[in-house]
């Protein structure tokens, strides 16, 4: 399945929640969910019955939308997360929330998920002191993510600093005085992801894909 290229607002409006695709315009009254309640297209507005199965396809599409990732991407996490230690729900939101792209939208170097993972695609980003363009890439405790030298003049990516030099970030991540680097502290528990604003029924993910 091709990468979505469309207008990121029909996503949240398509799954009824806000995915948080567009930054800072997603928290103010911009925000197209706010103004239109109801899916796009013709019947978007009429009633919608859901059985078990689409409720467990809606949940997967709103977490796998909130990232961004396809369907094949999304189903190799699935599995990494199935062949873990622990609760297979919990695995998979905490390996997309320590997705490379994901941190450095933590961080704030990006103001959004599709900013973040440019950031990274664009060798802006440094894992290690070492140039890490791959925004699946699963950050690890003790890992340093910043800013390449050359990249830190980059309108955008000072404007992101400047404008987010007071943010609080997660307590699993933290950046340094001159904001242009951060380190893993640890792995987060799975109440401290904040993908879909933390509201997700991971277990529906887990049955759908256990078909
Ligand atoms: Fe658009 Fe963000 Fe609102 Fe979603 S949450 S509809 S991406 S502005």
């Amino acid at each position: 399945m091709a990468v979505y290229r469309g207008p990121v607002c029909k996503l949240c409006r398509r799954e009824g929640v806000k995915l948080f695709l567009k930054g800072d315009r997603c928290l103010s009254a911009k925000c197209s969910l706010e103004k239109k309640e109801y899916p796009p297209g013709q019947h978007g507005q009429g009633r919608i019955r859901k059985s078990e199965f689409g409720k467990q396809l809606r949940e997967k599409q709103k977490v796998k939308r909130s990232v961004l990732m396809t369907e094949k991407q999304f189903r190799i996490f699935f599995k990494e997360a199935d062949s873990e230690e622990g609760p297979t729900g919990a695995n998979l939101l905490i390996k997309l929330e320590t997705r490379l792209d994901n941190v450095v939208q933590r961080l704030k170097f990006g103001a959004s998920i599709k900013q973040a993972r440019q950031l990274v695609l664009h060798r802006h980003i440094e894992v290690n002191s070492a140039i890490c363009n791959i925004p699946s890439y699963t950050v690890k405790e003790g890992d340093k993510i910043s800013i390449r030298k050359k990249s830190r003049e980059i309108n955008l990516i000072k404007d992101n600093l400047e404008e987010n030099e007071d943010a609080v970030l997660p307590e699993w991540i933290e950046r340094d005085s001159s904001k242009i680097s951060g380190k893993v502290l640890r792995k987060p528990t799975r109440e401290e992801v904040t993908l879909v604003g933390g509201d997700i029924e991971e277990n529906l993910i887990v049955e759908l894909y256990s078909k």
